[in-house]
C-alpha cells in the first residue's frame, strides 16, 4: 500500500484557549483589546482547507480513529493531571492546565481525540496499512508534561504514540523528530531515561521553554547519548535545517538504527512565524520531508509518521503543511511555490547558506554528541 494515511476530524477545531492574554499572572487589557489566541482553530482550519481546495484530501486515506483510552494517557501523564484537565475542561470559562495550556469546556474530549489521533497515524503505518501518515491536530502535544499542560498543549500526543506502540509490543525502538521551532521538553521528559527511544529537538536556542533544550542535556543514565538537543540560532533557514539533518541527525539515526520514525511537525520555524525567529520555506520543509523519507526507507521501510504541533502563521503555515503532506503523498501540484513566492524565498541567504553561528551552533552539537556517536568534527 502506497498511500498517505490523513488523519483529522472537525472537533478538532472546537477547542478553544480564549483570547491571548498578556502577562504571567495573566492581566486583564486595560489598554489593548483582547486579541485572537495564536494557538487558534483557524491555524489548522486553514491547513485542512488548503488539503481540500488542492485537491490533495481525496488522494489521501483518511484514517477511521477514536478517542484515546485514559489508560494509554497514563502511559505518560500521571491519573492526578488528567483528572485536573477533566475538571477544568468540566467547567464554563477558560482555565489553565498548567502554565499557559489554556483550555475551555469540551477540551478534554478534544485532548483525547488528539492523542487517539496521533495513535491512529503510528498504528496505520506499523500495520502497513498506508506507506506513510499525517495527523493533522489539536490542540498540540510536545510541551505537556506528565503533571501538568505547558505552551498551549494538554497531553504529549508523540510521547503517548510511541511509548504505546513500544508498550504493545509492536517496536523496540523509535526516533523522534522535532522541529518545532520550540523545543520539544514534554517528549525529552518521556523519553529522557529510556534507551529505547532517540528523542532529536531542533529549535530556536533560547526561545521556550526558558532553559530547555540545551546542547549537553543528553539524556539520562539509562538513556545516555539518546536525547540530541540541537538549538539553533535565530535566523536559521532551509540551509541550516539541512545541514543539522545530514550533519548530525542522520549520521545519530543510522546508528541507532529505529524501527519507527515519528516526526513532532512544528511549522513554527517558518519565514513567517509570528512566535519564532526562524527562516524556513514551504519548499524547505519539502526537502526535510523528503530526506526524512529517504532515511526511513533506508533504515525502517519507510516507516513515518508526522504529527502536527505549532506553527501560527494563518497565511503561510497552511502552505507548508501543504508542501510537507505532499511530498509525503508523492505529490507536487506546485500551489505551495506559487502561492508562497518561493522564487523570492529562495533567494534569502538562510535558504541557501549556513550562517557562521549555525556553524558554530552544530560544531557544539557535534562536541557534545560525539561522546555517544560516530560524527565527524565540524
Ligand atoms: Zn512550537
Amino acid at each position: 500500500m502506497s498511500q498517505t494515511g490523513l488523519v483529522f476530524h472537525e472537533h478538532f477545531l472546537l477547542h478553544d484557549p480564549g483570547p491571548m492574554i498578556a502577562g504571567s499572572p495573566p492581566r486583564p487589557y486595560p489598554y489593548l483589546e483582547p486579541e485572537d489566541h495564536v494557538e487558534h482553530p483557524r491555524r489548522v482550519g486553514r491547513v485542512k482547507e488548503l488539503l481540500d481546495q488542492s485537491g490533495l484530501t481525496e488522494r489521501l486515506r483518511a484514517l477511521e480513529f477514536e478517542p484515546a483510552s485514559l489508560d494509554d494517557v497514563a502511559l505518560f501523564h500521571t491519573r492526578e493531571y488528567i483528572q485536573q484537565v477533566l475538571t477544568v475542561s468540566a467547567r464554563d470559562g477558560y482555565g489553565d492546565a498548567g502554565q499557559g495550556a489554556r483550555l475551555s469546556r469540551g477540551s478534554f474530549e478534544i485532548a483525547l481525540l488528539a492523542v487517539g489521533g496521533a495513535c491512529a497515524a503510528v498504528d496505520a503505518v506499523l500495520d502497513g496499512e498506508v506507506a506513510n501518515s499525517y495527523a493533522l491536530i489539536r490542540p498540540p502535544g510536545h510541551h505537556a508534561m506528565p503533571t501538568q499542560g505547558m505552551g498551549f498543549c494538554l497531553f504529549g500526543n508523540v510521547a503517548i504514540a510511541v511509548k504505546r506502540a513500544i508498550a504493545h509490543g509492536r517496536i523496540e525502538r523509535a526516533m523522534v523528530l522535532d522541529w518545532d521551532v520550540h523545543h520539544g521538553n514534554g517528549t525529552q521528559e518521556a523519553f529522557y531515561d529510556d534507551d529505547r527511544v532517540l528523542m532529536v529537538s531542533l529549535h530556536q536556542d533560547g526561545l521556550y521553554p526558558e532553559n530547555s533544550g540545551l546542547v549537553g542535556d543528553t539524556g539520562g543514565e539509562s538513556g545516555a547519548g539518546r536525547t540530541v538537543n540541537v538549538p539553533l540560532p535565530a535566523g536559521t533557514g532551509d540551509a541550516g535545517y539541512m545541514a543539522a539533518l545530514e550533519r548530525v541527525v542522520w549520521p545519530i539515526a543510522r546508528q541507532f538504527q529505529p524501527e519507527l520514525i515519528v516526526v513532532s511537525n512544528g511549522l513554527d520555524a517558518s519565514r513567517a512565524d509570528p512566535l519564532g525567529r526562524m527562516m524556513i520555506t514551504a519548499g524547505g520543509y519539502r526537502r526535510m520531508t523528503r530526506a526524512t523519507m529517504a532515511v526511513a526507507a533506508e533504515l525502517c521501510g519507510g516507516k513515518l509518521a508526522v504529527i502536527h504541533e505549532g506553527g501560527y502563521s494563518q497565511s503561510y503555515a497552511p502552505l507548508c503543511g501543504l508542501a510537507i503532506i505532499e511530498e509525503l503523498a508523492g505529490v507536487d501540484s506546485g500551489l505551495a511555490d506559487d502561492l508562497g513566492a518561493q522564487a523570492r524565498a529562495d533567494r534569502m541567504r538562510p535558504a541557501y547558506e549556513v550562517g557562521l553561528d549555525a556553524e558554530q551552533a552544530l560544531a557544539e552539537v557535534v562536541a557534545a554528541q560525539s561522546a555517544f556517536w560516530q560524527l565527524e568534527p565540524a
